[in-house]
């Protein structure tokens, strides 16, 4: 006879609006009752939306430096003692960090465990935290709901590469993205994939979630590899229509350079 023992870990996320767009998330593992601030646009809300669901925050997880994610770390610190963990690649513009992460390294919360990916181009040390046992990641600037994050500090050739790895997660996955750009983002999704049928649905849907004001973050990875033109420059009928057949990081560069100019 034999008995198998089952753990299902299950992570609480606690979903708020910080500053202009930005998302702040808290993740909450019961069993520990440990809890993770997901960057930190705004310590006081975080902070507030704690106490409010009675949670304590004992890790900050950086995705980048920018300070609509970075800002609030040393008073959300000052006040919970909590333990900041954050990109290697850029862990000295992090504040107060304690914990520098880059692929490979992995994080515990409570029975949950995040593994680190490297996800560079929007700024040159990103990173996205992946719980695969949750099909949760949380990637920061790197993906949007059908945008992805400009390239600041990298190469398209980086962020390319970085959009292929996010692209390789189980289908399954729920991407927790940090901005809900997602309306302005389909505007400019449809100009560049017109005959997308998916897309135009989708298109459709987030138009009359944000006409009654409700979020369209997150978003599940199978639904952005059949719709985001930014996660499809692999894909060969799109190349054509960039004018860069067989070229990913060529149609990946064409579509980017057509968004930050839209
Ligand atoms: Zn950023
Ligand atoms: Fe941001």
């Amino acid at each position: 006879l034999q008995e198998t023992l089952m753990t299902i870990v299950t992570l609480d996320i606690h979903k708020f609006p910080c500053l202009n767009d930005n998302y702040g998330y808290l993740v909450h593992e019961a069993w520990s009752g440990q809890t993770a601030a997901i960057d930190t646009p705004d310590a006081e809300k975080y902070l507030a939306e704690a106490d409010r669901m009675g949670w304590t925050i004992s890790h900050i997880l950086n995705t980048h430096w920018h300070p609509d994610h970075a800002g609030g770390n040393l008073r959300i610190k000052e006040h919970t003692g909590c333990t900041i963990y954050g990109p290697a690649g850029e862990a000295g513009k992090i504040p107060g960090i304690d914990v520098a992460l880059s692929e490979g390294d992995t994080v515990e919360l409570g029975r949950a465990t995040a593994q680190i990916l490297d996800v560079p181009g929007h700024t040159i040390g990103h990173i996205a935290y992946h719980f695969p046992e949750q099909a949760t990641a949380f990637v920061g600037d790197a993906v949007f709901a059908l945008g992805c994050g400009r390239v600041f500090e990298g190469t398209m050739d980086m962020m390319w590469n970085s959009l292929s790895k996010l692209k390789s997660l189980p289908p399954e996955t729920l991407l927790y993205c940090a901005h809900e750009y997602t309306q302005a983002n389909a505007r400019f999704a449809v100009t560049v994939d017109p005959d997308n049928a998916a897309l135009t649905d989708y298109a459709r849907w987030i138009d009359e979630r944000r006409a009654e004001g409700l979020p369209t973050v997150p978003t599940r990875l199978d639904k952005e590899l059949a719709t985001n033109p930014f996660l499809r420059a692999d894909d060969p009928a799109l190349q054509a229509a960039m004018g860069h057949a067989g070229d990913a990081v060529a149609t990946f560069a064409e579509i980017r350079t057509r968004k930050d100019r839209f």
